[in-house]
């Protein structure tokens, strides 16, 4: 009989993450994501489908170039098999897995059927997430996982929209629908030179996140780190526009304190 199962796209499973959430963790990549955010440091999880990628290795001393398929179709089994491999590790460390991308939001069937299995397992599930999706999928997702990574980039819609390509009003709109009975919430911002680095526009975000303090454990402040651009290069894309890094010092000091002294639990750093 074939099976009903939904596939999912995957593009990189990693083991033995210990920046995805708490403890050690799995951290499962999914391809596509609905944002074009000019910072991204995985574009090989942008496009929804298979890509090609253009890898080097070295045979016999010289550099070779050759082209590789970035995503594969994986059954949630498939997916669960692996996942298991490191149950021990989780236990010791209070971690277990992190749904990560891309955006998970856009292949919903094939994250819940994922998310079902874990619970029947008994594994620590956490979504990384811009929340950018219809609130269907995202209140009927977010009831099956004990932990979202949400990724908060501005309130202000025009600056989000001609970075990221796409509306904040989802990514609001469900991050503030989120009550008491919902998932832990650790929120993610990333802190991009030219995008979001002025102290106004973190003052705003930290007002939004005041209505949320009881579901918000920590606020993770992320420098951007000009990582990422020879990926762009191989995948035949534009790299991103920002020159520098977020990690000035003084600035990182005082968006800890800023968000500190709004009552938060602050980070730098996943
Ligand atoms: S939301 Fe995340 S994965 Fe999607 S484009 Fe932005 S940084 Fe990349």
């Amino acid at each position: 009989m074939p099976s009903t199962m939904p596939k999912g796209l995957i593009f990189d499973i990693r083991r033995y993450s210990v920046h995805d959430g708490p403890g050690i963790r799995t951290t499962v990549f999914f391809k596509g994501c609905p944002l074009r955010c000019s910072w991204c440091h995985n574009p090989e999880g942008i496009s929804p489908e298979q890509q090609q990628i253009t890898r080097t290795r070295t045979v016999d001393g010289r550099k070779r170039a050759y082209q590789e398929t970035v995503g594969k179709w994986f059954s949630p089994v498939e997916v669960l098999d692996i996942l298991l491999k490191d149950r021990v590790f989780y236990e010791e460390s209070g971690g277990g897995v992190t749904f990560s991308g891309g955006e998970p939001l856009m292949q919903p069937e094939f994250l819940n059927e994922m998310l079902l299995l874990c619970k029947k397992e008994g594994l620590h599930t956490a979504i990384d997430t811009s929340g950018h999706a219809t609130g269907q999928i995202f209140n009927r997702t977010v009831k099956n996982t004990k932990m979202l990574l949400y990724d908060l980039k501005t309130t202000d819609n025009k600056i989000h929209k001609s970075f990221t390509g796409q509306d904040n009003y989802l990514a609001l709109k469900n991050l503030l629908s989120l009550d008491e009975t919902g998932p832990a919430v650790i929120i993610r911002i990333p802190v991009i030179p030219g995008f979001n680095s002025e102290l106004a526009g973190m003052e705003d975000l930290c007002n939004l996140l005041a209505g949320l303090k009881a579901r918000v454990q920590r606020v993770d402040l992320l420098p951007w780190h000009g990582m990422g651009h020879e990926k762009y290069r191989n995948l035949g894309m534009a790299p991103p526009p920002f020159q520098g890094n977020g990690s000035d010092d003084e600035y990182l000091v005082s968006l800890i304190d800023l968000f500190a002294k709004g009552g938060f639990n602050v980070k730098k750093g996943g």
